[in-house]
């Protein structure tokens, strides 16, 4: 082994959470080391995380692609545009999506040489006394020792003991962003974030997509009202998702082409089958820690295998702290970049803090869904007094001149205060209008600051304004 390196921050994961946290450390004129072992579709080491390579970015590409694709089928007609023969090349959108991976993920190389951040190939295991050894692609092995390790290692997919992924007919989302083909036949099992999101994907391209959820309620994370109008959608979109329906077992069956997977599943009705081309599971993350840390760190998991973390990420072993998915909180990557800058500034000496009532979280399907603050639900549960004010994209002229009049706003604010408490959206490009929310939480303004900011016309954003308006019974454009 060569001789030991020193630095001021050792960053062991460049996904979102590693990569924000080296480059402010490095702007902060801090000696940075960061770490990782992906191997990107080339073979080739790939920084930026399961968001660059198999995550946010290339999910939202083959959104896109789709989403094009579904437009020629289903809304073009309404604008008088017609075709002959629509086709869909999936080994030139899976291409696509390669490319743009590609891009980003070459990207995060370039800053970090940018920022004088000193990249190390290769997996890293965190020893006592904050040395990190490093075990190269090459089979070299390399010791940093840093005044600060940050331990941003992520999630890796959560496997079934009945599911195993066999990268072929039982796939993770990694799986799944790859198929060479559109599925004749695709179950998902888990309708959350990614099973909705994927599952959209290749509806949109012609698959019959059943998704199996074995909780009762679609969506509950989300306003109820918002879920409501979401599934309404999905169902029109012709995805079949089966509530309180939980898989107990798979098995493959047949060769080459014809393999199938016969899923079984128990809802009210009792046990049963379901058979499909292709089975993606999508039922979670769990915190990627497997070989990280020696015995002798400190380093505390929790009951859920996350690694334990006060408010500001601190470990509690002097020197080491730890963010992004591996850590308690939402498994979101700009969750992550802000955990990331914060402990860099707190290492150099910095109020760093990252505010968690105010993450916003969205849901790229058609519609969109995005939020940010609490559900009525929550509220009610908390005891907070609260008035609502929403209002209908239908009612917006932008988004019926644009064909896209589903959905709506909703304001909540605190019943005495004003204060807005939340914002829940569903509708096109959602994800784009709740950092209106997020912005007025920040700045602890009420939904009257709201709804006395001017709103361009005609935007989609005018539905934020008169939800604003609409908590006091004052919406212009619908009756109160
Ligand atoms: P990761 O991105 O998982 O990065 C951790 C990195 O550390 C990896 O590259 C890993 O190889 C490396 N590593 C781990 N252990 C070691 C070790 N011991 N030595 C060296 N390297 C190591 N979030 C959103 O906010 N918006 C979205 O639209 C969105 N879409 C998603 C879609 C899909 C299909 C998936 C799967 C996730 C999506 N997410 C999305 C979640 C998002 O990808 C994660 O929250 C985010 O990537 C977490 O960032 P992270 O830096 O904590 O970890
Ligand atoms: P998320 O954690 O948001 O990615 O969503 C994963 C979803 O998968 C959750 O809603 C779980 O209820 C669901 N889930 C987990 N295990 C099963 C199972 N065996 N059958 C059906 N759904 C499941």
């Amino acid at each position: 082994m060569s001789e030991q390196q020193t630095f001021d921050v050792v960053v062991i994961g460049a996904g979102p959470a590693g990569y924000h946290a080296a480059i402010r450390a490095a702007q902060l004129g801090l000696k940075t080391a960061c770490i990782d072992a992906a191997l990107g579709k080339d073979g080739k080491p790939a920084l930026g995380g399961t968001c660059l390579r198999v995550g946010c970015i290339p999910s939202k590409a083959l959104l896109d692609s789709s989403r094009q694709y579904w437009n020629m089928g289903h809304l073009f007609d309404q604008h008088g545009i017609s075709f002959k023969d629509a086709k869909i090349d999936v080994a030139t959108m899976v291409g696509r999506k390669d490319k743009i991976v590609k891009q980003f993920t070459g990207g995060i190389e370039m800053l970090f040489k940018a920022n004088k951040v000193k990249a190390f190939f290769g997996f890293g295991t965190l020893h006592n006394g904050n040395v990190v050894k490093v075990k190269q692609h090459d089979g070299s092995e390399v010791e940093l020792k840093g005044t600060n390790v940050i331990l941003a290692a992520g999630s890796d997919s959560i496997e079934l003991p009945f599911a195993k992924f066999d990268g072929d007919c039982i796939v993770d989302n990694v799986g799944a962003l790859d198929f060479t083909e559109v599925p004749n036949r695709l179950a998902v099992i888990g309708a959350g974030v990614i099973g909705l999101e994927l599952g959209s994907v290749w509806k949109r391209l012609g698959a019959e997509v059943t998704i199996l959820e074995a909780l009762p309620d679609f969506l509950a994370v989300a306003d109820a009202e918002v879920s409501k109008t979401a599934a309404r959608e999905f169902k029109k979109q012709g995805l079949d998702i089966r509530l309180g329906a939980k898989v107990s077992a798979t098995e493959t069956k047949g060769k080459g082409k014809k393999k199938e997977v016969l899923v079984t599943y128990s809802d009210a009705k009792g046990e049963q089958t379901l058979t499909v081309d292709k089975l993606l599971v999508a039922v979670g993350r769990r915190a990627a820690t497997k070989g990280l840390l020696a015995d002798d760190t400190g380093v505390k998991l929790n009951e859920r295998g996350q690694i334990e973390v006060d408010a500001h990420c601190h470990t509690g072993v002097d020197g080491v702290w730890a963010i992004g998915d591996c850590v308690r909180g939402p498994m979101l990557a700009h969750k992550g970049f802000e955990e990331g800058i914060a402990v860099a500034e707190l290492i150099a000496g910095l109020p760093g803090h990252v505010n968690f009532d105010t993450i916003p979280w969205v849901i790229y399907t058609e519609p969109e869904i995005a939020w940010v603050g609490k559900t009525e639900q929550q509220l009610k549960d908390e005891g907070v007094p609260y008035k609502v004010g929403s209002f209908p994209f239908a009612a917006v002229g932008r988004a019926v001149a644009m064909a896209e009049p589903v959905g709506f706003a909703k304001v909540i604010a605190h019943a005495e205060s004003d204060r807005v408490l939340g914002l829940h959206l569903v509708g096109a490009n959602v994800s784009e209008l709740v950092h209106e929310g997020v912005l007025t939480m920040e700045f602890k303004g009420s939904a009257d600051d709201l709804a006395r900011i001017c709103h361009a016309h005609p935007t989609m954003s005018e539905a934020i304004h008169d939800a604003a308006m609409a908590v006091d019974k004052r919406a212009i454009h619908k009756a109160n």
